[in-house]
């Protein structure tokens, strides 16, 4: 934030961020602890800054900053159980630090934001999900048969689920989070192709984890499902959805077939879904797969990191389109990788998916 002119926040550092972010990947643990304090102070500046400045889209942010009150430090996070309820957030089943309970939904809940936190801090130098620290809390064994999984900007809340079996499934877990991330550096309004946006990158970060867990796995190698094995036994499918394949997650009379395009040829005009938002997802997450594995390696490594650029440029419009999103990846590729082919790699599958970037 320090270097960029025309950032929304701009404050005016002695060590910018970047290098920060290099010691908190680099450096040995008193060194990336200082780092990590620093960067802490240097975010809340800057998002007091943004209160002061009191734009209407840094309502949520600054109500974030005021419910935590202090710098937080590192991981924290802490697991309610809602009881089947629907009261938020219920008790405290497992804090940070804490024993495995032996309930599957609280410590995979608690393992899923521990993995996703790690990814974000050793790969990307981002302390929690608003950058500072801030603590993770999810809620567990919400409402009754409760088939879904929610961020609503406070608490990642999983349900037991009905036809789906296993909503604390990494994947899920670390999808829902990144909205909490992509609030805080884009707003990606959730309609139509923003939309479409925001649910896409927050597919990219649920499978990229998973990569990561799996002991940084080759992009050729991974399933590029999100939600794999989520289906009840009877249900004809094996995840919610796919970034290789989009459309071939599922196919079954009870849920009907994945309805995701993979080709702009395919994009649907849709009212419902808040104009599609998790249909036209499969468009970017193909591309995103196609950059991934082109590139090759981990996906984390690379791929990811020019499209967590891309999310934290300030260029990014919250009302972005595909083809925006798109030119700020080809950019963001070079900037982050001059003398390589990962930007070339990056425009072609972007026009493989039917979209030219064009600047
Ligand atoms: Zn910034
Ligand atoms: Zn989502």
């Amino acid at each position: 934030m320090c270097e960029q002119v025309g950032h929304r926040h701009s404050i005016f550092c002695v060590v910018p961020p970047h290098v920060l972010r290099e010691i908190v990947r680099n450096g040995g643990p008193d060194a990336r602890e200082s780092a990590l304090k620093t960067l802490s102070i240097d975010n809340t500046q800057r998002n007091l800054r943004g209160i002061r400045l009191a734009a209407p889209v840094d309502q949520a942010l600054a109500a974030g900053v005021s419910a935590l009150g202090t710098v937080q430090g590192g991981k924290q996070r802490t697991i309610h159980g809602a009881n089947n309820t629907e009261t938020l957030p219920g008790d405290v089943v497992r804090s940070e630090g804490a024993p495995a309970t032996g309930d599957r939904a609280v410590d995979e809940a608690y393992d899923g934001l521990g993995h996703t936190y790690d990814y974000y801090l050793n790969i990307l130098g981002r302390n929690s999900l608003d950058g500072q620290g801030g603590p993770l809390h999810a809620v567990v064994h919400f409402g009754q048969n409760f088939d879904n999984a929610f961020w609503d900007g406070r608490y990642m809340v999983f349900g037991d689920g009905f036809l789906l079996d296993h909503l604390t499934d990494l994947t899920v877990a670390t999808h829902e989070l990144t909205h909490g991330v992509t609030e805080v550096e884009a707003q990606l309004l959730y309609h139509k192709q923003s939309g479409a946006l925001n649910e896409h990158v927050s597919d990219v970060f649920g499978s990229v984890v998973k990569q990561y867990v799996n002991g940084r796995q080759d992009a050729g190698q991974a399933d590029w499902l999100i939600g794999e094995g989520i289906w009840r036994d009877d249900i004809q499918g094996k995840a919610l959805r796919s970034m290789s394949n989009p459309g071939s997650a599922h196919d079954d009379p009870l849920i009907g077939k994945d309805p995701q395009p993979a080709h702009m040829d395919g994009y649907v005009r849709t009212h419902e879904d808040n104009g599609g938002v998790h249909i036209n997802s499969g468009i970017p997450n193909r591309a995103f797969y196609l950059a991934a594995t082109g590139i090759g390696g981990f996906a984390g490594d690379k791929a990811a990191r020019i499209w967590y650029a891309t999310l934290r440029d300030d260029r990014l419009r919250i009302r972005a389109k595909f083809k925006e999103f798109a030119l700020l990846t080809y950019i963001n590729a070079w900037n982050l990788f001059p003398e390589g082919d990962e930007a070339n790699i990056v425009k072609s599958a972007w026009a493989e998916v039917g979209i030219e970037i064009s600047q």
